[in-house]
């Protein structure tokens, strides 16, 4: 321990080996890549090369200046920009060949003045959730009356609202309302400029007979979190944080730990103090207490519960089944990896993986394997 960083690995062999699962998935469809919020948390500029090194051709962002990023690494993919097509900025979308992500009549009038040469635009349609994209009435009246091609739009596309449960209604009314939009289109546009479709997210490659259309925007999976909750994680773990001990105490049973006294040693007890903590995104909500189990850590190879709340730069960590001579200050406690896959981790801080990925800190020491 130098600094008191918390160590970051980011297995980038890994990632692209899940982007090969996937691609291998998505068969004939191309096999894009969702590396908005910073690539997941992984960094842009970490995420992007290694994915295109793999093979991913198309990649997707929210928002525009996470687009230039992506372009100042990956000068030959295409980048889509989901979060829209911001007003006014035209010149950037154009100086870096920036696909927007069209969702408004708005913005399909403000795309179409274009110039000759620019890159082709997608058209994001709601099929479920009203949140982002034309109503799945304006998309078909749209596509009924106007080649798509003539707008700038060279590919559709929709999100899942919960594709992690294949079996739902919606998601199976949300495939088919996509699908009549395609018959639509291939009816108005001439076939030889045929338009793009694009549906599955992550948990939708997983989908037992899902079609894939022309290419798929698979986030979450990349970054080792399972698309298929409730059972066996198919995809390979990305990420692994460790943090150092910087204190290691006896703590008397009947004695509280930590903020407002929410966890009391019941047995004379060990408390390893780790250095991480809320300010590095590690969740508050993970605390321990007398209504929730909160997280745990790997501590020489054995799992220990976490002590007490979470602060803002340590947590501490009920460490009296570990035999003294296992442990050192300045050794490396496991918080996420192993048996703590993202996924339980966001279990335990009461939210979801997703959000123990994109909250990843700005303070730890970020090691990249391979890649
Ligand atoms: C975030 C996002 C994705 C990726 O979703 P995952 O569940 O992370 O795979 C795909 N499409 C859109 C429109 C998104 O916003």
């Amino acid at each position: 321990m130098d600094d008191h960083a918390a160590r970051l690995t980011v297995d980038l062999a890994a990632l692209q080996a899940n982007w090969l699962t996937l691609d291998r998935l998505s068969g004939a469809a191309e096999t894009g890549a969702v590396v908005k919020a910073d690539g997941y948390g992984l960094g842009i500029e970490t995420a992007v090369p290694a994915l295109a090194k793999a093979g991913c051709r198309t990649f997707f962002v929210a928002h525009l200046s996470e687009a230039i990023r992506a372009r100042a690494v990956a000068p030959d993919v295409a980048v889509y920009v989901l979060n829209g097509f911001a007003d006014g900025r035209m010149a950037d979308y154009l100086a870096h060949r920036l696909r927007p992500v069209l969702g408004s009549a708005r913005e399909i009038a403000a795309w179409r003045s274009r110039p000759a040469g620019a890159e082709p635009a997608a058209l994001h349609v709601d099929t479920a959730m009203n949140r982002l994209g034309l109503r799945l009435e304006e998309a078909l009246a749209l596509a009924g009356t106007t080649p798509l091609a003539d707008l700038g739009i060279g590919l559709t596309m929709t999100h899942f609202a919960s594709a992690e449960e294949p079996e739902a209604a919606d998601t199976l009314a949300q495939i088919a309302r996509f699908g009549a939009l395609q018959a639509v289109i291939q009816a108005t546009d001439s076939p030889n400029r045929a338009i793009g479709a694009s549906l599955c997210n992550s948990s939708g490659h997983f989908i037992p007979g899902v079609p894939f259309f022309q290419l798929t925007r698979p986030g979450y999976a990349l970054y080792g979190g399972n698309p298929t909750p409730g059972m066996r994680n198919p995809m390979k773990p990305v990420i692994r944080l460790e943090a150092p001990v910087v204190q290691l105490l006896h703590v008397p049973a009947g004695e509280a730990v930590g903020y407002n006294a929410r966890w009391v040693a019941r047995r004379d007890s060990r408390i390893a103090t780790v250095s991480c903590g809320y300010a590095d995104g590690f969740p508050r909500n993970a605390g321990n207490g007398p209504d929730h189990p909160g997280g745990s850590a790997i501590v020489a190879g054995r799992e220990c519960g976490f002590a007490g709340n979470v602060s803002m730069d340590l947590i501490t960590i009920d460490v009296t089944d570990v035999p003294e001579r296992d442990l050192r200050p300045g050794d490396f406690v496991t918080l996420i990896g192993d048996a703590l896959d993202i996924d339980r981790v966001g279990r335990s801080g009461r939210t979801i993986g997703y959000e123990i990925l994109t909250n990843l800190g700005k303070r730890y020491r970020r090691v990249a394997l391979g890649g």
